[in-house]
């Protein structure tokens, strides 16, 4: 606009926006950042794996109050170094052991970074037509390196906990005379108490997205393990037989593949006889175990889930993808729809958008509006490793953990707790002649000592009531000796604890 027709337009008032940072700034202070995080990613492990940080430290060093005016970007990058950094926990350090281990890896942090300059939404197709089609087009790419059927259409969402709600939500649409979608479920007499089984290894996501539902925490029923730690189908069967017995309507079973806990395997193809025999909804929560099926070798972990209704893996967790990257697949994507879709006026889309075939428009798939580019990294992370790529580190992230249970088991005084098929080993320091009690309170301590040195990290768990340390495997740059020094540190600390 010229001079002269803006002021026109807008009474004298000037063309200036205040603007965004200016172009050549932001120029360099980019290939600054880009150089820190080059370095980084180089070292990760130049940081201690967990923070010495004091509780509310990081707070304290900073102000309680907002700028007032505009600060230089060389001090906020300053603060981020000197206070950010060192107070956090190095999740894309080699030796994070704890949890499930992730990578951060880099094709992912620079498609990070050109999702947040497009800055696209992809609520609809005509809101964001690129962001839509190459969710469509990845999720279709890891369905394949998945093994699962064509039939299997995948949404990204955040979390694996928002897919499975999701999931269940559509289980829910499994029973339209309930009519839930459009009456709810309060102050009503006529719907039954309706039940989803799980078992007693499932992630607490399953518990929470029933209480979200509306179907309480009671609306869950978990099911016992056998003595892998995977679901006992006779007592599924049972279980399910009871509620209707008792005039509970049961509606979906989630099956895990990889637990939280050790990484049991549930019997999906009995647990989907049993699902087709009942007319139940079958989720599988894959969120780390489905990884793996991108392995030949290990394809047989997804044996059954080509009968699922549904599927969750999260990129996130073991392929390399930064947070935030959850992959949910459904063979009945109109139910998942039917679930979520309620189109206001202004998001209406023009018939010519349509054109021949179907618009998909990813608004309709979560209660989310609003969403973030995120296969854009999924796309990069695929592209820049490949197939074989992605396999090799996998395949090396098992290796490792192989490995390491192998020196356990070979050490008397030590054993491993739970089968080791994928990057997890659960294990325990248990000398003869020890007492449970004991024992349970020596492994506290040597993971203590272990955590304490900075080195690595590792964390715990519960199995049938014992305390087991669980190293998982999951960093891109993890390696032989990171995993020789868990070993060595867990030696050494037992020495310590011997009384
Ligand atoms: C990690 C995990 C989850 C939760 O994943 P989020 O993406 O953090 O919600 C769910 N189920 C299993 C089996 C997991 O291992």
């Amino acid at each position: 606009m010229s001079d002269e027709s803006d002021a026109r337009a807008g009474g004298g008032m000037p063309n200036h926006a205040p603007g965004d940072v200016d172009a050549e700034d932001f120029r360099r202070h980019g290939h600054a950042v880009i150089d820190w995080i080059a370095e980084f990613l180089r070292d990760p492990a130049a940081y201690p794996v967990l923070p010495q940080v004091a509780l509310g430290a990081v707070r304290a060093a900073l102000p309680a109050s907002p700028p007032q005016g505009p600060e230089p970007m060389d001090a906020v990058l300053a603060d981020f170094a000197r206070i950010i950094v060192p107070g956090s926990a190095q999740w894309n350090h080699p030796s994070f052991f704890g949890y499930f281990a992730i990578s951060g890896s880099a094709p992912g942090v620079l498609a990070e970074a050109l999702a947040a300059a497009l800055n696209v939404n992809a609520m609809l197709w005509r809101s964001a037509p690129a962001a839509t089609e190459l969710e469509q087009l990845t999720l279709d790419w890891l369905r394949q390196m998945l093994g699962l059927p064509a039939g299997f259409v995948g949404t990204i969402t955040d979390t694996a906990s928002s897919s499975t709600l999701y999931a269940l939500a559509a289980a829910r649409e499994m029973a339209p005379d309930l009519r839930l979608r459009d009456d709810g479920l309060a102050g009503r007499m006529d719907v039954p108490r309706l039940r989803v089984y799980c078992s007693e290894e499932a992630h607490s996501s399953v518990t929470r997205a029933v209480m979200t539902l509306g179907l309480g925490i009671s609306g869950v029923r978990t099911i016992a393990t056998d003595d892998a730690l995977a679901m006992d189908v006779s007592a599924l069967e049972r279980a399910v037989a009871e509620d209707r017995a008792a005039g509970v309507r049961p509606l979906a079973v989630v099956a895990t593949v990889g637990t939280t806990s050790s990484a049991a395997i549930d019997p999906v193809a009995r647990i989907a006889d049993v699902c087709e025999r009942e007319n139940l909804w079958l989720h599988v929560d894959a969120a780390y175990g489905g990884a793996a099926a991108i392995l030949p070798e290990k394809r047989w972990v997804l044996d059954g889930c080509e009968r699922a209704d549904s599927l969750v893996t999260n990129p996130h967790k073991w392929l390399f993808v930064p947070l935030d990257c959850s992959a949910l697949y459904t063979r009945r994507p109109e139910l998942l729809e039917r679930a979520f879709s309620l189109v206001p006026e202004y998001l209406t889309v023009p018939q010519a958008d349509a054109g021949e075939s179907e618009v998909v428009n990813l608004m309709d798939y979560g209660v989310a509006l609003g969403r973030r580019f995120r296969a854009l990294k999924l796309w990069m992370v695929m592209r820049t490793f490949g197939v074989d790529g992605l396999r090799a580190r996998i395949r090396y992230h098992c290796e490792l953990a192989r490995e390491f249970a192998s020196w356990v088991e070979a050490d008397s005084g030590w054993e491993v707790v739970a089968p080791v098929e994928f990057s997890l080993v659960c294990f325990r320091y248990a000398p003869a002649g020890v007492g449970e009690e004991e024992r349970d309170a020596l492994n506290r301590r040597i993971l203590d000592e272990v955590n304490a040195t900075g080195e690595v990290f590792l964390s715990h768990t519960k199995l049938r009531g014992r305390l087991v340390v669980r190293l998982a495997v999951g960093n891109i740059r993890t390696e032989l000796s990171h995993v020789a020094r868990v070993w060595a540190l867990s030696r050494e600390a037992a020495k310590h604890g011997r009384v």
